[in-house]
């Protein structure tokens, strides 16, 4: 007889365990590229599940979406992207009735954000006045937002705003997560910001406009876009205007990206003294973790710092 009670309060444990990991687990956030799902990774809580939808290796400049991602998208409650000049892939289908309803473009929250962030958040915008630096956020067509840590930070408070609208949110917990991304990204920040004053007078080329953003935050030079287009190559006359800025560059530096083929750039540096190094601006490599982001950020320091003579890789 007690047995019988044991095994029946039992099942009903596991009954309702069952039940609220099904309730707890329900919000799926499904985001365009990695760096966005760190990002939401520094502020989602445990409950809620985080995947990506371009796959390691691939350009979200040229993805293609399969059908099992087509089946990801569906089963997702929320779905970040950085907007139609990123992802153009996902163009009509976020911005359709289907999953209109459920996605966030973070490149038009951080354009409109810019102004109600200091009358909404007017005793936590003190931040943003002790680091203000030159370049205006708002402006701009690149759409690489991500590589910027402050536009990364807004993204982040986007983030916990659509997080805690959702049924059961641990707002509290979503505040805190935000707060502590604050702290850490504002004193990695002014790490890297030391880190690179060296580099001042190197001047660095880049595959395309992605690391553009980064530079302009810490206030790096960049000389050279050798394709303004990514999903096209560059023409001739393009290439040649490269060549002549890295024939009259001091120490330049070539910024290469694992997605793009390094042997096209050997064959235009050919007879230049010219240095290169890797980054990777989609963090194939960063761990997906709370801390993930802001590693990314000291990733993209590190390619820099090999820009240095002294750590020159030629
Ligand atoms: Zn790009
Ligand atoms: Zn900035």
């Amino acid at each position: 007889m007690r047995a019988q009670i044991i095994a029946l309060a039992l099942s009903l444990t596991t009954t309702t365990l069952l039940y609220s990991d099904n309730t707890l687990a329900d919000t799926r956030i499904l985001t365009s590229i990695k760096p966005l799902e760190l990002l939401v990774r520094t502020i989602a809580t445990e409950d809620m599940q985080v995947s990506t939808l371009v796959p390691p290796g691939a350009s979200p400049h040229n993805y293609s979406m399969t059908p099992s991602k087509r089946r990801e998208l569906e089963d997702s409650d929320v779905i970040f992207w950085a907007g139609p000049k990123m992802e153009t892939f996902l163009n009509r289908l976020l911005t359709g009735s289907e999953f209109g309803g459920r996605s966030i473009m973070l490149m038009e929250h951080d354009e409109d954000s810019e102004h109600d962030e200091d009358s909404e958040h007017a005793d936590s915008a003190d931040s943003h006045d002790e680091h203000s630096h030159e370049h205006d956020h708002g402006d701009g067509e690149d759409p690489h937002i991500w590589v910027d840590p402050h536009m990364a930070l807004t993204m982040a408070e986007t983030i916990r705003d659509t997080l805690a609208q959702r049924n059961m949110a641990d707002k509290p917990a979503l505040d805190a997560n935000l707060e502590a991304f604050r702290a850490s990204l504002i004193a990695k920040e002014q790490q890297i910001r030391t880190q690179l004053e060296p580099l001042r007078d190197t001047s660095l080329f880049a595959y395309h406009s992605a690391l553009t953003r980064f530079a302009e935050h810490y206030n790096l030079n960049i000389e050279g876009v050798l394709t303004l287009n990514p999903e096209l190559s560059p023409g001739a006359r393009h290439i040649a205007e490269v060549q002549s800025s890295l024939r009259n560059a001091n120490h330049p530096c070539l910024l290469t990206e694992p997605q793009f083929n390094r042997q096209w750039w050997r064959s235009i540096t050919t007879g230049l003294d010219v240095t290169f190094s890797t980054w990777d601006p989609l963090a194939t490599d960063i761990t997906a973790n709370p801390e993930g982001y802001v590693a990314f950020q000291q990733s993209i320091a590190d390619a820099v710092l090999k820009c240095l003579p002294e750590n020159a890789e030629h």
